[in-house]
């Protein structure tokens, strides 16, 4: 009689699940704590038996379960999901500090732990000799307090959590400054961190819909890095604002080369504090990470500040770069990532509450479909309300405008639609979107936040992989092809991908039509490992194709910084922990690539001047997209007619020929406005075709009639 696992189904309920059952049972005995627990009844059904005892568990302790010479430890993950803990420790409240010159309180919640205590420290990060001073906090339901009645500004403070008896320094979870490294938190007054004019700053308002905006994703550090570059502050934030000295003008590198590329929202890579064994914030050039593991949430990363020891200074850094972007009309959005922490039995999560955090098998063993070592168990009331705790810090502090959710799939879809809700709330457009795959963890199918279940968050986007995949071929397999790069029979495929994908979708407002992002090959890249015998030119125009499609497909653009010239990472897929010099962007690739750029940028222009391309939802553009028959294979062309979506052209054609021949094709009756071919897009009239027109090989072709 093998028991497979004993859970904890409330305070008075342990369940065992046997692999088989005799007949006969032997007696059994609860133990918590080493004090004996009364059983009171004994239920059988199959292989599993319940034992309700007369006494509660203490969650402070450990429950064992004893028969015959065999001990067994009782989990208690189920029990934290249960109704009975949730109305005994659910905290609504504040947690963190709260600051001001008089005195500072603080709350942690751990409804485990049998002692904790306050810290504080005079310096952030551990040094010979010092000692801190110790304050026992207060537990009430799960929350330990106290307050200090001192000025402590400046000061930094951790937290000797015990569980288990055993004792362990944390980082407050909550913390909203560190020292360097993320080892102690600050104790601080946000109101020192606003940079001048911050207090005043205010998103852009021109955005009205979520399919008006075009996305950008950058790296702090790759964005700047680049040696050959007038950027003083290399890979830090203020590296992203530099304004351009005189003599360089023309230049139009970073911050100016975002200007005028006519992007509307900025999608940073991780700006929360990472680890340090990610990136050492005291020697930030001796490793490279693009950060996806998270420390302390919310904190910004101090690698990027100008000296990380200084717990102001990176908050202040970033609060001046979101000012300037905002000055620019430009949005800010943030990659967060709450589906995992970079190593969890180390992380100021598991050190307060053990197991609490995480999502876990039944038969106790941890979740990791992050592919990370953990999940975050979203669908914990006091995990989901950090999560939106956070996301709303950032939004309110930070002024961000948007998240975007790694790994979203792992996360429950109700906290995801909470998180919107709760933004709603602050009147002002923020985008919640995020990667939507299907990971093996233990959330049920229906509960996660996955692309197929796209109606149960419809305001909500998705990396729409379909798009990408469709488009250039999948990136699981490095020399598949897909659309622009020669392979066939995809017309059908393109086709949804035009309407905004409602294959898979539940609105064009919940797709993020992308080629590339900081994951798998650049475009260019993918190119190479599939069409490298074609030259460069040609290459290009399939680039330029690429991109025409995400411009005038039914969803929202989404362009990864760099790809626009020609991106490189030499080849390679997953350079989370390359050098600079694979990860950083080649500025000089611009100056070799302005034709391309400027074509993009052209295109960029038509979107934003014809709603035709942004419907908000399938019903009205299926009404007024028409795709037109008789093509040569290959070519897919399609009609925005009727003014579509209110548009100013009557009726628009898009042709795509990604052959590597010129097709020729009968047009739609009438005389047609030819404004966009294989050189050049734009409101400029190039020609006036009738009956026929001749499609450049690997072109887009764009006419419009009024
Ligand atoms: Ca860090």
């Amino acid at each position: 009689m093998r028991l497979l696992r004993a859970i904890a189904l409330s305070f008075n309920n342990i369940m065992l699940e046997f692999e088989n059952l005799i007949e006969s049972l032997p007696d059994f005995f609860v133990e918590n704590n080493e004090n004996s627990l009364d059983i009171v009844s004994i239920a059988r059904y199959e292989n599993k038996i319940t034992l309700k005892i007369k006494d509660e568990l203490n969650i402070k302790h450990k429950t064992h379960i004893k028969f015959w010479d065999q001990t067994h430890t009782v989990l208690y993950h189920t029990l934290y999901k249960s109704s009975v803990f949730n109305d005994r420790f659910l905290y609504n409240g504040t947690l963190g500090i709260e600051f001001s010159e008089i005195f500072t309180t603080f709350k942690v919640w751990t409804p485990i732990a049998t002692k904790v205590s306050l810290c504080i420290y005079k310096n952030g990060l551990p040094t010979k000799g010092e000692e801190s001073e110790k304050f026992l906090m207060n537990e009430k339901n799960g929350v330990w307090s106290t307050k200090i009645y001192k000025n402590l500004k400046n000061y930094y403070y951790t937290y000797e959590v015990t569980v288990n008896s055993e004792t362990n320094e944390a980082v407050d979870p909550y913390a909203i400054a560190t020292g360097a490294n993320g080892i102690r938190a600050a104790i601080i007054d946000l109101a020192d961190t606003n940079p001048p004019g911050f207090k005043n700053d205010k998103s852009p308002v021109y955005i009205k819909k979520i399919t008006d905006t075009f996305l950008y994703e950058i790296s702090v550090r790759d964005f700047t890095i680049y040696p050959n570059t007038w950027i003083h502050n290399k890979g830090k934030y203020l590296g992203l604002i530099e304004k351009l000295p005189d003599s360089r003008k023309s230049d139009s590198i970073g911050i100016r080369h975002i200007k005028s590329f006519g992007i509307t929202h900025i999608q940073l890579m991780p700006i929360f504090d990472f680890s340090e064994e990610s990136v050492d914030e005291l020697s930030p050039r001796s490793t490279y990470n693009w950060g996806y593991d998270p420390q302390n949430y919310n904190v910004p990363e101090g690698s990027y500040s100008s000296d990380p020891t200084d717990p102001l200074l990176r908050i202040k850094e970033l609060k001046e770069t979101i000012l300037k972007f905002h000055k620019y009309n430009l949005y800010v959005n943030m990659d967060v990532v709450f589906n995992h922490v970079y190593y969890y039995p180390k992380s100021n999560f598991q050190k307060i509450f053990p197991d609490y955090y995480f999502r876990f098998y039944d038969d106790g063993v941890i979740c990791n479909g992050s592919g990370c070592g953990n999940d975050i168990a979203t669908e914990n009331l006091m995990a989901r309300k950090f999560i939106i705790d956070s996301i709303m810090y950032w939004a309110k502090e930070y002024h961000m405008d948007g998240f975007r959710f790694d790994l979203m799939g792992l996360m429950d879809f109700e906290t995801i639609n909470k998180i919107k809700e709760e933004l709603n709330s602050l009147n002002r457009f923020i985008m919640v979107y995020g990667e939507g795959w299907d990971l093996n963890t233990n959330l049920k199918k229906e509960a996660k936040a996955i692309t197929s279940n796209s109606y149960k968050i419809p305001n909500v986007a998705f990396f729409n992989d379909f798009f990408r995949d469709s488009v250039k071929g999948n990136v699981f397999s490095e020399k598949e092809r897909g659309y622009i790069n020669g392979n066939q029979y995809l017309e059908d495929q393109i086709k949804n991908c035009i309407l905004g994908s409602p294959n898979i979708l539940n609105s064009p407002i919940q797709s993020i039509n992308y080629i590339c992002c900081h994951d798998n090959l650049t475009i260019w890249d993918k190119l190479q490992y599939t069409s490298g015998e074609l030259n460069e030119d040609e290459r290009k125009e399939m680039v330029k194709l690429g991109y025409a499609l995400i411009i005038t497909s039914q969803g929202i653009p989404f362009f990864q910084s760099g790809s626009e010239f020609c991106r490189s990472k030499a080849g390679m897929e997953n350079t989370y922990s390359s050098p600079d010099y694979i990860n950083w962007i080649d500025w000089d690739k611009r100056l070799y690539n302005l034709n391309l750029v400027q074509y993009i940028t052209d295109f960029i222009k038509i979107r934003k001047k014809h709603p035709a391309f942004r419907f908000d939802n399938y019903e009205d553009a299926k009404k007024h997209i028409e795709f037109l028959g008789y093509l040569p294979s290959n070519v897919v062309g399609f009609l925005l007619k009727d003014n579509a979506n209110g548009d100013s052209f009557k009726n628009i054609i898009v042709y795509f020929n990604p052959n590597k021949r010129p097709a020729k094709i009968n047009l739609p009756e009438g005389s047609w406005n030819l404004i966009g071919t294989k050189k050049t897009i734009g409101e400029d009239i190039i020609a006036e075709v009738e009956k026929e027109i001749n499609l450049e090989s690997i072109s887009a072709t764009v006419l419009y009639r009024q």
